[in-house]
Protein backbone atom coordinates (compact mmCIF):
# COMPACT_ATOMS: atom_id res chain seq x y z
CA UNK A 1 0.00 0.00 0.00
CA UNK A 2 1.14 3.41 -0.77
CA UNK A 3 0.59 6.66 1.14
CA UNK A 4 0.79 10.06 0.43
CA UNK A 5 1.33 13.35 2.42
CA UNK A 6 -2.59 15.55 2.69
CA UNK A 7 -0.37 18.87 1.68
CA UNK A 8 0.42 16.48 -1.52
CA UNK A 9 3.79 17.99 -2.46
CA UNK A 10 6.03 14.87 -1.32
CA UNK A 11 6.24 11.87 -3.10
CA UNK A 12 4.04 8.45 -2.27
CA UNK A 13 5.77 6.57 -0.13
CA UNK A 14 5.57 3.02 1.55
CA UNK A 15 4.69 2.35 4.86
CA UNK A 16 7.85 1.53 6.33
CA UNK A 17 8.87 5.03 5.03
CA UNK A 18 5.83 6.58 6.54
CA UNK A 19 6.50 5.09 9.83
CA UNK A 20 10.67 5.85 10.14
CA UNK A 21 9.83 9.27 8.94
CA UNK A 22 6.20 10.40 10.97
CA UNK A 23 5.79 13.82 9.30
CA UNK A 24 6.40 13.55 5.62
CA UNK A 25 8.80 16.36 4.20
CA UNK A 26 6.35 18.90 3.29
CA UNK A 27 4.86 18.64 6.74
CA UNK A 28 1.83 17.31 5.59
CA UNK A 29 0.05 13.79 7.55
CA UNK A 30 0.65 10.57 5.89
CA UNK A 31 -2.83 9.03 4.74
CA UNK A 32 -3.34 6.07 2.65
CA UNK A 33 -3.39 6.27 -0.92
CA UNK A 34 -7.13 4.24 -1.07
CA UNK A 35 -8.46 2.83 2.12
CA UNK A 36 -9.12 -1.11 1.85
CA UNK A 37 -12.44 -2.58 1.80
CA UNK A 38 -14.29 -5.67 3.88
CA UNK A 39 -16.15 -7.44 1.35
CA UNK A 40 -19.45 -8.47 3.35
CA UNK A 41 -17.93 -12.30 3.62
CA UNK A 42 -14.89 -11.13 5.24
CA UNK A 43 -16.22 -9.58 8.09
CA UNK A 44 -18.93 -12.24 8.63
CA UNK A 45 -15.79 -14.24 9.21
CA UNK A 46 -14.33 -12.01 11.36
CA UNK A 47 -17.54 -11.94 13.40
CA UNK A 48 -16.36 -14.54 16.04
CA UNK A 49 -12.88 -13.56 15.37
CA UNK A 50 -10.28 -12.66 18.47
CA UNK A 51 -9.20 -9.52 18.93
CA UNK A 52 -5.90 -10.30 17.64
CA UNK A 53 -7.55 -11.69 14.28
CA UNK A 54 -9.66 -8.77 13.61
CA UNK A 55 -6.63 -6.29 14.19
CA UNK A 56 -4.31 -8.86 12.12
CA UNK A 57 -6.97 -8.79 9.49
CA UNK A 58 -6.58 -5.02 9.03
CA UNK A 59 -3.12 -4.83 9.48
CA UNK A 60 -2.31 -6.70 7.02
CA UNK A 61 -4.22 -4.54 4.38
CA UNK A 62 -2.11 -2.04 5.40
CA UNK A 63 0.83 -3.66 6.02
CA UNK A 64 0.77 -7.13 4.39
CA UNK A 65 2.70 -6.53 1.18
CA UNK A 66 5.64 -5.58 3.08
CA UNK A 67 6.03 -7.54 6.76
CA UNK A 68 5.72 -11.10 6.24
CA UNK A 69 2.54 -12.53 7.53
CA UNK A 70 4.16 -14.63 10.35
CA UNK A 71 5.69 -11.53 11.48
CA UNK A 72 3.00 -9.30 11.55
CA UNK A 73 0.87 -11.74 13.50
CA UNK A 74 3.35 -12.11 16.08
CA UNK A 75 3.82 -8.63 16.40
CA UNK A 76 0.04 -8.20 16.91
CA UNK A 77 -0.34 -10.56 19.52
CA UNK A 78 2.78 -9.22 20.96
CA UNK A 79 1.50 -5.67 21.38
CA UNK A 80 -2.55 -6.64 22.27
CA UNK A 81 -1.84 -9.19 25.35
CA UNK A 82 -4.15 -7.12 27.29
CA UNK A 83 -8.07 -7.14 27.41
CA UNK A 84 -10.39 -4.73 25.65
CA UNK A 85 -13.92 -5.83 27.34
CA UNK A 86 -17.25 -3.96 26.71
CA UNK A 87 -19.27 -2.96 29.70
CA UNK A 88 -22.35 -2.29 29.33
CA UNK A 89 -23.85 0.21 32.23
CA UNK A 90 -27.24 0.04 30.64
CA UNK A 91 -29.54 -1.49 28.24
CA UNK A 92 -27.48 -0.09 24.64
CA UNK A 93 -25.06 1.78 26.84
CA UNK A 94 -21.83 0.67 27.11
CA UNK A 95 -17.99 1.57 27.59
CA UNK A 96 -15.63 0.12 25.80
CA UNK A 97 -12.32 0.01 28.42
CA UNK A 98 -9.48 1.06 26.43
CA UNK A 99 -7.25 1.26 29.73
CA UNK A 100 -5.75 -2.35 30.25
CA UNK A 101 -2.27 -2.02 28.86
CA UNK A 102 0.85 -1.25 30.69
CA UNK A 103 0.45 2.58 31.54
CA UNK A 104 -3.47 2.75 31.65
CA UNK A 105 -4.05 4.87 29.05
CA UNK A 106 -5.63 4.27 25.26
CA UNK A 107 -2.44 5.54 23.78
CA UNK A 108 -0.65 2.21 24.81
CA UNK A 109 -2.77 0.87 21.35
CA UNK A 110 -0.97 3.01 19.20
CA UNK A 111 2.65 3.19 20.90
CA UNK A 112 3.14 -0.62 20.90
CA UNK A 113 2.32 -1.48 17.55
CA UNK A 114 4.29 1.88 16.52
CA UNK A 115 7.48 0.37 18.75
CA UNK A 116 7.10 -2.99 17.37
CA UNK A 117 6.55 -1.70 13.39
CA UNK A 118 9.79 0.33 13.73
CA UNK A 119 11.61 -2.06 15.55
CA UNK A 120 11.29 -4.50 12.54
CA UNK A 121 11.97 -2.23 10.22
CA UNK A 122 15.26 -0.76 11.79
CA UNK A 123 16.61 -4.16 11.72
CA UNK A 124 15.63 -4.86 8.16
CA UNK A 125 17.69 -1.94 7.74
CA UNK A 126 20.73 -3.02 10.77
CA UNK A 127 20.02 0.64 11.95
CA UNK A 128 19.48 1.72 15.25
CA UNK A 129 16.46 4.48 15.60
CA UNK A 130 16.51 7.08 18.63
CA UNK A 131 13.23 8.36 19.29
CA UNK A 132 13.26 11.93 21.07
CA UNK A 133 10.08 12.88 23.20
CA UNK A 134 9.14 15.30 24.74
CA UNK A 135 5.96 14.87 27.07
CA UNK A 136 3.97 16.53 29.78
CA UNK A 137 3.37 12.97 30.79
CA UNK A 138 1.15 10.99 28.98
CA UNK A 139 2.30 10.60 25.86
CA UNK A 140 5.53 9.70 27.05
CA UNK A 141 4.92 6.94 29.31
CA UNK A 142 3.16 4.87 26.62
CA UNK A 143 6.47 5.70 24.44
CA UNK A 144 8.14 4.05 27.03
CA UNK A 145 6.75 0.89 27.59
CA UNK A 146 6.02 0.90 24.11
CA UNK A 147 9.54 0.44 23.26
CA UNK A 148 10.49 -0.84 26.57
CA UNK A 149 13.20 -4.46 25.46
CA UNK A 150 12.39 -3.61 21.43
CA UNK A 151 15.56 -3.95 19.42
CA UNK A 152 17.21 -1.64 17.35
CA UNK A 153 15.15 0.98 19.20
CA UNK A 154 16.43 3.35 21.93
CA UNK A 155 13.95 6.33 23.61
CA UNK A 156 15.15 9.06 24.88
CA UNK A 157 12.35 11.11 26.84
CA UNK A 158 12.76 14.61 28.63
CA UNK A 159 9.92 15.71 30.91
CA UNK A 160 10.04 18.85 33.07
CA UNK A 161 10.76 18.45 36.64
CA UNK A 162 8.14 18.44 39.13
CA UNK A 163 5.72 18.96 36.86
CA UNK A 164 4.41 15.62 36.27
CA UNK A 165 2.44 13.54 38.76
CA UNK A 166 4.58 10.71 41.25
CA UNK A 167 2.25 7.94 38.69
CA UNK A 168 3.66 9.31 35.96
CA UNK A 169 7.41 9.86 36.57
CA UNK A 170 7.48 6.20 37.78
CA UNK A 171 6.15 5.21 34.35
CA UNK A 172 8.47 7.57 32.52
CA UNK A 173 11.32 6.56 34.68
CA UNK A 174 11.31 2.87 35.10
CA UNK A 175 11.13 1.37 31.70
CA UNK A 176 13.86 -1.11 30.50
CA UNK A 177 17.61 -0.46 29.30
CA UNK A 178 16.71 1.40 26.24
CA UNK A 179 14.95 3.65 27.44
CA UNK A 180 16.19 7.10 28.55
CA UNK A 181 14.16 9.54 30.79
CA UNK A 182 15.62 13.01 31.12
CA UNK A 183 14.66 15.39 33.96
CA UNK A 184 14.49 18.98 32.29
CA UNK A 185 14.97 21.74 35.28
CA UNK A 186 12.72 24.15 33.04
CA UNK A 187 9.11 23.90 31.68
CA UNK A 188 7.38 21.35 29.26
CA UNK A 189 8.21 24.46 26.34
CA UNK A 190 11.57 24.17 27.50
CA UNK A 191 11.52 20.10 26.33
CA UNK A 192 9.71 20.78 23.03
CA UNK A 193 12.42 23.66 22.35
CA UNK A 194 15.17 21.28 22.91
CA UNK A 195 13.89 18.47 21.16
CA UNK A 196 12.97 20.84 18.17
CA UNK A 197 16.57 21.87 18.10
CA UNK A 198 18.07 18.47 18.49
CA UNK A 199 16.24 17.83 15.13
CA UNK A 200 17.80 20.34 13.33
CA UNK A 201 20.79 19.93 14.38
CA UNK A 202 23.46 18.89 11.95
CA UNK A 203 26.07 17.24 13.88
CA UNK A 204 23.62 14.86 15.77
CA UNK A 205 21.65 14.20 11.89
CA UNK A 206 24.91 13.01 11.36
CA UNK A 207 25.62 10.68 14.26
CA UNK A 208 22.08 9.68 15.04
CA UNK A 209 19.40 8.49 13.12
CA UNK A 210 16.29 10.24 15.18
CA UNK A 211 12.58 9.80 15.00
CA UNK A 212 9.14 11.77 16.64
CA UNK A 213 6.77 9.24 17.81
CA UNK A 214 4.39 11.14 18.18
CA UNK A 215 0.74 10.97 17.24
CA UNK A 216 0.79 11.87 13.89
CA UNK A 217 2.85 8.42 12.90
CA UNK A 218 0.60 6.30 10.63
CA UNK A 219 1.48 3.20 12.92
CA UNK A 220 -0.35 4.76 15.75
CA UNK A 221 -3.45 5.63 13.55
CA UNK A 222 -3.91 2.17 12.34
CA UNK A 223 -3.82 0.33 15.46
CA UNK A 224 -6.49 2.72 17.11
CA UNK A 225 -9.21 1.41 14.19
CA UNK A 226 -8.86 -2.20 15.61
CA UNK A 227 -10.70 -1.26 19.10
CA UNK A 228 -13.79 -0.06 16.66
CA UNK A 229 -13.72 -2.90 14.42
CA UNK A 230 -13.74 -5.29 17.06
CA UNK A 231 -16.42 -3.48 19.28
CA UNK A 232 -18.66 -2.99 16.22
CA UNK A 233 -18.61 -6.18 15.05
CA UNK A 234 -19.25 -7.59 18.75
CA UNK A 235 -21.95 -5.36 18.70
CA UNK A 236 -23.61 -6.53 15.59
CA UNK A 237 -24.64 -10.16 16.07
CA UNK A 238 -26.37 -8.69 19.23
CA UNK A 239 -28.09 -5.28 17.32
CA UNK A 240 -28.68 -6.93 14.34
CA UNK A 241 -29.75 -3.44 11.58
CA UNK A 242 -28.47 -0.75 14.55
CA UNK A 243 -25.41 0.69 14.05
CA UNK A 244 -23.49 1.83 17.09
CA UNK A 245 -23.12 5.58 18.21
CA UNK A 246 -18.84 5.92 18.94
CA UNK A 247 -18.16 8.74 21.35
CA UNK A 248 -14.83 10.08 21.20
CA UNK A 249 -13.03 11.83 23.97
CA UNK A 250 -10.87 13.82 21.58
CA UNK A 251 -7.58 16.11 21.82
CA UNK A 252 -5.73 15.45 18.78
CA UNK A 253 -8.53 13.91 17.07
CA UNK A 254 -6.13 11.08 16.25
CA UNK A 255 -8.69 8.54 17.94
CA UNK A 256 -11.23 10.09 16.21
CA UNK A 257 -9.44 9.64 12.89
CA UNK A 258 -8.88 6.16 13.56
CA UNK A 259 -13.12 5.72 13.78
CA UNK A 260 -13.17 7.18 10.23
CA UNK A 261 -10.81 5.04 8.96
CA UNK A 262 -12.93 2.05 10.47
CA UNK A 263 -16.03 3.33 9.12
CA UNK A 264 -14.90 3.44 5.96
CA UNK A 265 -13.02 0.03 5.80
CA UNK A 266 -16.68 -1.08 6.11
CA UNK A 267 -16.97 -2.05 9.87
CA UNK A 268 -21.13 -1.47 11.28
CA UNK A 269 -20.30 1.72 12.62
CA UNK A 270 -23.30 4.21 12.36
CA UNK A 271 -22.15 7.81 13.79
CA UNK A 272 -19.60 9.44 15.85
CA UNK A 273 -19.73 11.73 18.80
CA UNK A 274 -16.45 13.93 18.96
CA UNK A 275 -16.54 15.04 22.40
CA UNK A 276 -14.38 17.75 23.33
CA UNK A 277 -13.84 20.19 26.28
CA UNK A 278 -13.53 23.88 26.24
CA UNK A 279 -10.77 23.69 23.06
CA UNK A 280 -13.52 23.37 21.03
CA UNK A 281 -12.25 24.58 17.38
CA UNK A 282 -13.45 21.02 15.47
CA UNK A 283 -16.59 21.39 16.82
CA UNK A 284 -17.33 25.20 16.01
CA UNK A 285 -15.99 23.56 12.46
CA UNK A 286 -18.60 21.11 12.36
CA UNK A 287 -21.02 23.78 12.87
CA UNK A 288 -19.93 26.70 11.35
CA UNK A 289 -17.70 25.32 8.29
CA UNK A 290 -14.78 27.67 9.55
CA UNK A 291 -11.62 26.08 11.05
CA UNK A 292 -10.33 28.85 13.78
CA UNK A 293 -7.95 27.65 16.74
CA UNK A 294 -7.33 29.22 19.25
CA UNK A 295 -5.30 29.12 21.87
CA UNK A 296 -4.91 26.25 24.62
CA UNK A 297 -7.56 26.28 27.45
CA UNK A 298 -6.31 24.57 30.87
CA UNK A 299 -9.42 22.09 31.71
CA UNK A 300 -9.86 19.49 34.30
CA UNK A 301 -9.57 17.09 30.92
CA UNK A 302 -5.69 17.74 29.99
CA UNK A 303 -4.87 15.16 27.72
CA UNK A 304 -7.69 16.82 25.09
CA UNK A 305 -6.50 20.41 26.01
CA UNK A 306 -5.17 21.10 22.28
CA UNK A 307 -5.87 24.46 20.44
CA UNK A 308 -4.51 23.66 16.95
CA UNK A 309 -5.58 19.70 17.19
CA UNK A 310 -2.56 17.70 14.85
CA UNK A 311 -4.69 15.40 12.92
CA UNK A 312 -7.41 17.63 11.66
CA UNK A 313 -5.43 17.60 8.48
CA UNK A 314 -6.37 13.92 7.70
CA UNK A 315 -10.25 14.59 8.69
CA UNK A 316 -10.16 17.11 6.19
CA UNK A 317 -8.67 14.86 3.72
CA UNK A 318 -11.20 12.17 4.25
CA UNK A 319 -14.27 14.61 3.76
CA UNK A 320 -12.26 16.13 1.11
CA UNK A 321 -12.72 19.81 3.25
CA UNK A 322 -16.25 19.72 3.01
CA UNK A 323 -17.84 20.05 6.50
CA UNK A 324 -21.32 19.48 5.39
CA UNK A 325 -19.62 15.78 4.82
CA UNK A 326 -18.27 15.49 7.82
CA UNK A 327 -21.15 16.61 9.97
CA UNK A 328 -22.74 13.59 8.03
CA UNK A 329 -21.03 11.25 10.18
CA UNK A 330 -19.72 13.50 13.24
CA UNK A 331 -21.26 15.24 15.33
CA UNK A 332 -19.52 17.85 17.67
CA UNK A 333 -20.44 18.34 21.43
CA UNK A 334 -18.26 20.56 23.73
CA UNK A 335 -18.88 19.74 27.34
CA UNK A 336 -17.73 22.38 30.22
CA UNK A 337 -15.87 21.03 33.49
CA UNK A 338 -18.90 21.61 36.02
CA UNK A 339 -20.48 19.01 33.43
CA UNK A 340 -17.66 16.68 33.49
CA UNK A 341 -17.82 16.59 37.47
CA UNK A 342 -21.14 16.26 38.04
CA UNK A 343 -20.85 13.29 35.41
CA UNK A 344 -18.76 11.25 37.05
CA UNK A 345 -20.76 11.90 40.25
CA UNK A 346 -24.10 10.77 38.70
CA UNK A 347 -22.51 7.67 36.74
CA UNK A 348 -21.07 6.71 40.03
CA UNK A 349 -24.43 7.17 41.96
CA UNK A 350 -26.76 5.48 38.88
CA UNK A 351 -23.85 2.16 37.93
CA UNK A 352 -21.46 1.97 40.59
CA UNK A 353 -19.16 3.13 38.08
CA UNK A 354 -16.17 5.09 38.22
CA UNK A 355 -14.57 6.67 35.25
CA UNK A 356 -11.91 9.40 34.57
CA UNK A 357 -12.35 12.74 33.13
CA UNK A 358 -11.92 12.43 29.32
CA UNK A 359 -14.23 9.17 29.99
CA UNK A 360 -16.97 11.51 31.35
CA UNK A 361 -16.76 13.99 28.43
CA UNK A 362 -17.57 11.19 26.18
CA UNK A 363 -20.41 9.89 28.47
CA UNK A 364 -21.74 13.41 28.35
CA UNK A 365 -21.75 13.93 24.78
CA UNK A 366 -23.56 10.46 23.72
CA UNK A 367 -26.02 11.32 26.39
CA UNK A 368 -26.59 14.96 24.70
CA UNK A 369 -26.51 13.59 21.26
CA UNK A 370 -28.80 10.72 22.62
CA UNK A 371 -31.36 13.48 24.58
CA UNK A 372 -31.30 15.35 21.01
CA UNK A 373 -31.71 12.18 18.55
CA UNK A 374 -34.90 10.50 20.89
CA UNK A 375 -36.18 6.98 20.43
CA UNK A 376 -33.42 5.73 17.74
CA UNK A 377 -32.22 3.15 19.78
CA UNK A 378 -28.78 2.54 18.34
CA UNK A 379 -26.22 1.42 21.01
CA UNK A 380 -23.43 3.96 22.18
CA UNK A 381 -20.15 2.97 22.86
CA UNK A 382 -18.35 5.69 24.89
CA UNK A 383 -14.33 4.68 24.26
CA UNK A 384 -12.60 5.08 27.67
CA UNK A 385 -9.65 6.89 27.07
CA UNK A 386 -7.66 6.04 30.42
CA UNK A 387 -7.63 4.61 34.16
CA UNK A 388 -9.49 6.88 37.12
CA UNK A 389 -6.81 6.36 39.14
CA UNK A 390 -4.21 8.35 36.30
CA UNK A 391 -6.98 11.59 37.76
CA UNK A 392 -7.56 10.55 41.23
CA UNK A 393 -7.71 14.01 42.53
CA UNK A 394 -10.89 14.72 39.66
CA UNK A 395 -12.18 11.33 41.17
CA UNK A 396 -11.80 12.19 44.85
CA UNK A 397 -13.15 15.99 44.55
CA UNK A 398 -16.11 14.24 42.19
CA UNK A 399 -17.26 11.35 44.40
CA UNK A 400 -14.75 11.93 47.40
CA UNK A 401 -13.48 8.29 47.01
CA UNK A 402 -9.73 7.19 46.27
CA UNK A 403 -9.35 4.72 43.14
CA UNK A 404 -7.36 1.44 44.36
CA UNK A 405 -4.44 1.34 42.28
CA UNK A 406 -4.27 -1.92 39.76
CA UNK A 407 -1.78 -4.53 40.59
CA UNK A 408 0.19 -3.94 37.35
CA UNK A 409 0.78 -0.24 38.64
CA UNK A 410 1.68 -1.19 42.19
CA UNK A 411 4.94 -3.03 40.60
CA UNK A 412 5.74 0.10 38.58
CA UNK A 413 5.21 2.42 41.63
CA UNK A 414 7.71 -0.16 43.38
CA UNK A 415 10.55 0.11 40.72
CA UNK A 416 13.55 2.54 41.12
CA UNK A 417 13.67 5.75 39.47
CA UNK A 418 16.20 6.14 36.78
CA UNK A 419 16.29 9.46 34.90
CA UNK A 420 19.49 12.22 34.11
CA UNK A 421 19.16 15.64 35.85
CA UNK A 422 19.66 18.16 32.66
CA UNK A 423 19.45 22.05 32.42
CA UNK A 424 17.27 23.28 30.21
CA UNK A 425 20.66 24.30 28.00
CA UNK A 426 20.96 22.52 24.97
CA UNK A 427 24.26 21.44 25.25
CA UNK A 428 23.20 19.48 27.82
CA UNK A 429 20.76 17.64 25.75
CA UNK A 430 23.22 17.28 22.59
CA UNK A 431 26.30 16.27 24.64
CA UNK A 432 23.65 13.25 26.13
CA UNK A 433 22.66 12.38 22.31
CA UNK A 434 26.28 12.11 21.53
CA UNK A 435 27.67 10.23 24.08
CA UNK A 436 24.86 7.30 23.77
CA UNK A 437 26.69 4.94 21.66
CA UNK A 438 30.28 5.54 23.81
C1 LIG B 1 -4.50 11.55 24.31
C2 LIG B 1 -5.74 11.42 25.09
C3 LIG B 1 -7.00 11.82 24.57
C4 LIG B 1 -7.15 12.48 23.23
O1 LIG B 1 -6.92 11.61 22.15
P1 LIG B 1 -6.66 12.20 20.69
O2 LIG B 1 -6.37 11.02 19.84
O3 LIG B 1 -5.50 13.14 20.82
O4 LIG B 1 -7.90 12.91 20.28
C5 LIG B 1 -8.13 11.59 25.35
N1 LIG B 1 -8.04 11.05 26.58
C6 LIG B 1 -6.85 10.67 27.12
C7 LIG B 1 -6.83 10.10 28.49
C8 LIG B 1 -5.67 10.83 26.40
O5 LIG B 1 -4.49 10.46 26.94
Amino acid sequence: MIFFSTSKSSAPVSIKKATLEGLAPDGGLYVPSEVPRFSAEELELLENGTFSNIAFAIAKKFAGAEVPLDILSKLIDDCFNFDTPLQELAEGTFVEELFHGPTLAFKDYGARFLARMTGFFAAEDQQMITVLVATSGDTGSAVAYGFNGIPNTRVVLLYPSGKVSRLQEQQLTTAGDNVFALEVQGDFDDCQRLVKQAFVDPDLKRALTLTSANSINISRLIPQSFYYAWASLQLSKRYPGKLPVFSVPSGNYGNLTAGILAKMMGFPIGHFVAASNANDSVTRYLEEGRFEPKPTVRTLTTAMDVGNPSNFARLLHFFDHDYRKMGVEITGISVTDEETEATIRSVHERYGYVMDPHTAVGYRALEEFRNEHAGTGYPGVVLSTAHPVKFDEAIMSAIGKEVPIPESMKEIMEKPKRATLISNAYQDLSRFLQNLDR
